[in-house]
């Protein structure tokens, strides 16, 4: 890995974007907004990273401290010499994307990223359900968003 990881990985993804041969390219979004850069130890155009690198872990989250996207929080960690601050619950009602999908570069509100039932809402390409165990490191949540995530939590716990 000798990439160097203050550099947003942004190329390549672009590069794989525009060249690769999708199966549900009929079901892709219109590209309105600039896909954003995403910092860390990237691995891939799908966000995965050397932390989080399964099939499904296709995701990269806006880290409000930082306003920048990183597949997790050991890419932001080992990036950023500060402590991560969650997003509120009164934060994320106002609706700004916070998570963006490394299959089709969309970013997503965290209530499309939660009623899109582990799967994105723009291109239905399937993210990994056991993320909502980690929802406490970036989100800090209450109201009916908080027990909606509880939800989520608990269906991952019960099928394990
Ligand atoms: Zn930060
Ligand atoms: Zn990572
Ligand atoms: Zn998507």
């Amino acid at each position: 890995m000798t990439q160097d990881i203050a550099t947003p990985y942004i190329t390549e993804r672009a590069l794989f974007a525009a060249t690769s041969k999708s199966t549900i390219s009929s079901s892709f979004p219109n590209y309105t907004d600039p896909m954003p850069p995403v910092y860390g130890q990237v691995l891939d155009a799908f966000t995965r990273c050397s932390h989080y690198h399964t099939d499904l872990d296709i995701v990269a989250i806006r880290f409000k401290c930082c306003n920048k996207y990183f597949p997790c929080y050991q890419c932001h960690d080992e990036l950023r010499n500060h402590h991560t601050q969650r997003w509120t619950t009164s934060e994320l009602e106002k609706d700004e994307p916070v998570i963006l999908c490394g299959s089709c570069q969309q970013q997503l509100t965290f209530s499309q990223y939660i009623g899109g039932g582990s799967r994105c809402v723009y291109c239905d390409a399937r993210f990994n359900p056991k993320c909502a165990l980690h929802y406490d490191l970036y989100f800090d949540l209450c109201g009916p968003i908080g027990a909606a995530v509880e939800d989520c939590k608990e269906a991952v716990e019960e099928s394990n």
